[in-house]
């Protein structure tokens, strides 16, 4: 999950684009962060010289750029790390240096045969300085540069690696980058770049900079000119023969065959990254939630109906997610149920593969994430392919993998989200799948309006003051040590959800159970005080919900009710508005605000919480 972040172009900062676009990377992962800058050895800047390397514990956005002393330097690359293999310190931050030290190596993901690699290299006298995984590639590179070029170099070690990784490496004295991609993300950012054919399919471009990264925001301020790798492909970065202009040649891991890349251009808005009047881009995101929701909505109708088509001509429509976005998913099977009467599986990214024997040409995948990187969503996809099951994402990330490999495309539009914990995106992804249902039910212009009135419900209830009373509420549960959360049907998943909200920014055991479900067994968790935040429906199942909440009551629970109308078991009542079928998207929003308030008044960092990244690249 870690950011990744290269330069070779004829700037003269690259150590201080590096810190910049490491900032921009920052919610990919926070334990630490490094770089290597390579300094001319001449006046002239003609030859690479020395590498300069940082390396520094802790978040990069607490070290303003004057921290650092940046010489003059053309290239470089950085990392921000989130620890898979070994633990969080100087030593095992990234970028990793072979032990004669003129490799240098950046890497998101994990080398699953990392354990007999690093023998093999010990047998033949390299010494390892770091426990990461990560080290036997800058390793295995050097190996390998003793008998033959970079290139070679790096491809025989890229295939020789197991598991999804994404990797750049530079050496000593070369003024070269080389990456290679097998599962995690890596974009190449060109600026001013030809030739500029029509369709753009080309196998070498020449451009006056290169950026490789993780993701766009970490060089959108350059360009927006980029290049996807796909797996098992790499790049080199060289200088051309064209003064002061360096050229991008794409090849095939497996056989080191030339390809073609075509260059897309973008359509980002680069959106500020500025949290505006809100403390946290957490409760800024929150409040976006007015216009995300109606954005949301504004698909294209043609889309939703081929997808709600193949939805009703499909045997077998799964859903998948991870995290919240999974809980997202979950919702779908109550929501389809009600209002389109389908039946529709829903399983989490990492477990579709248990489902390999059931997947035909008939099966439809929904895949739904915010980055569109999710390491077990594209595992999930590639079983899909295998199995010639047709693929619909639904993911707020232009031009991710997700994106690029579904054979339709609903797109989010929550704009960018920067804050870990997901909430715009959660809600906007509720109401896409809400739409889709009534798309599949043949109602589509019904559910829309339905949706279009929520969200301007959720425009009146989104005020300082509501922001307030759940602070309230924060203050009196501040330090409990568990607090559980219920609803039943679609209220159940978002029950899931809201534990998820408030175990990540406030890490307070919370745990979402189905109403009915507590006197099966969770109910003996309750004692004197234990809050119990209950989504209480207005019509159909108040009755069966009340039930539970009482028996919670009985037992000494703190009943914090979320519901549009108020009841006596209540000891706090959160207003929602009565919204039908949209009621998860509104129900989830004060359990946001409750986290967010929490994760404040206990001191926590809401946008960057503990052991946490925000896009999930790694299995
Ligand atoms: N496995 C590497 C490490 O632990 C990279 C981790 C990642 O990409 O998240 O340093």
């Amino acid at each position: 999950m870690c950011g990744i972040i290269s330069y070779l172009g004829n700037r003269k900062n690259a150590g201080k684009l590096i810190v910049d676009g490491l900032k921009k990377l920052e919610y990919r992962g926070y334990d630490s962060f490094g770089f290597v800058e390579a300094v001319p050895s001449t006046s002239s800047g003609q030859r690479n010289g020395k590498f300069k390397l940082t390396k520094k514990v802790g978040k990069i956005s607490e070290f303003p750029s004057s921290t650092f002393h940046f010489p003059l330097s053309n290239l470089a690359l950085g990392h921000t790390r989130w620890a898979t293999h070994g633990k969080v310190n100087r030593a095992n931050a990234h970028p990793h240096l072979s032990a004669d030290r003129k490799v240098a190596v950046i890497h998101n993901g994990i080398v699953e045969n990392h354990a007999a690699l690093r023998k093999e290299l010990q047998k033949k006298g390299v010494q390892f300085a770091s426990d990461t995984d990560t080290e036997v590639i800058p390793n295995l590179i050097a190996e390998f540069l003793k008998r033959g070029n970079l290139r070679e170099a790096v491809r025989k070690t890229a295939k020789k690696l197991k598991g999804r990784f994404a990797f750049v490496a530079m050496v000593e004295g070369e003024k070269k980058l080389i990456a290679a991609r097998n599962g995690s993300p890596l974009i190449v950012g060109i600026e001013k770049f030809f030739p500029k054919s029509d369709d753009r399919l080309i196998s070498k471009i020449d451009g006056s900079a290169f950026f490789i990264a993780s993701d766009v925001p970490a060089f959108l301020n350059f360009t927006r000119d980029v290049v996807y790798l796909d797996d098992g492909e790499m790049v080199e970065i060289e200088p051309s023969p064209k003064k002061d202009h360096f050229h991008a040649h794409f090849f095939e891991i497996e056989n080191g065959d030339e390809i073609k890349k075509r260059v897309i251009s973008i359509d980002w808005k680069a959106e500020k990254a500025e949290k505006g009047d809100f403390a946290h881009f957490m409760l800024k995101e929150i409040f976006e939630q007015k216009e995300t929701i109606e954005r949301a909505l504004n698909q294209d109708e043609r889309q939703i109906e081929k997808v709600a088509g193949l939805i009703r001509k499909s045997f077998g429509t799964f859903f998948i997610g991870c995290g919240t976005a999974g809980k997202v998913c979950a919702t779908a099977e109550y929501l389809f149920a009600k209002i389109a009467r389908r039946h529709v599986n829903v399983i989490f990214g990492s477990e579709f593969d248990t489902q390999e024997p059931f997947l035909t040409e008939r099966t439809l995948l929904i895949a739904v994430s915010q980055s569109g990187e999710t390491a077990d969503v594209l595992e999930a996809y590639k079983i899909a392919k295998k199995r010639g099951v047709q693929t619909v994402g639904v993911v707020n990330t232009e031009g991710s993998s997700v994106a690029r490999h579904s054979d339709v495309v609903l797109p989010v539009n929550a704009g960018m989200e920067k804050a870990v914990a997901s909430t715009k995106a959660t809600t906007a992804q509720l109401a896409i799948l809400t739409l889709l249902a009534y798309a599949v039910a043949g109602k589509l212009d019904e559910g829309r309006q339905m949706l279009a009135e929520a969200a301007s419900q959720i425009n009146d209830l989104l005020n300082p003051r509501y922001s307030e009373h759940l602070e309230k509420i924060a203050r009196k549960i501040k330090n409990v040590e568990s607090l559980y959360i219920i609803g039943k049907a679609a209220d159940y998943p978002m029950a899931l959800e809201a534990a998820i909200k408030l175990q990540e920014v406030s890490y307070i055991h919370a745990e979402g159970f189905a109403a009915g479900e507590l006197k099966h067994g969770p109910l003996a968790l309750i004692s004197r005080g234990t809050p119990l935040i209950a989504f209480v429906p207005t019509g159909e199942y108040r009755a069966d919900v009340l039930s539970n909440v009482a028996e919670v009551q009985a037992r000494g629970g703190r009943i914090i009710g979320v519901s549009a109308e108020n009841d006596d078991l209540f000891d706090e009542w959160i207003r929602v508005p009565n919204v039908g079928n949209a009621q998860p998207i509104v129900n989830i929003i004060p359990i946001q605000l409750l986290a967010y308030h929490l994760a404040v008044l206990r001191k926590n960092n809401p946008d960057l919480p503990r052991n946490l990244a925000k896009s999930v690249t790694v299995k």
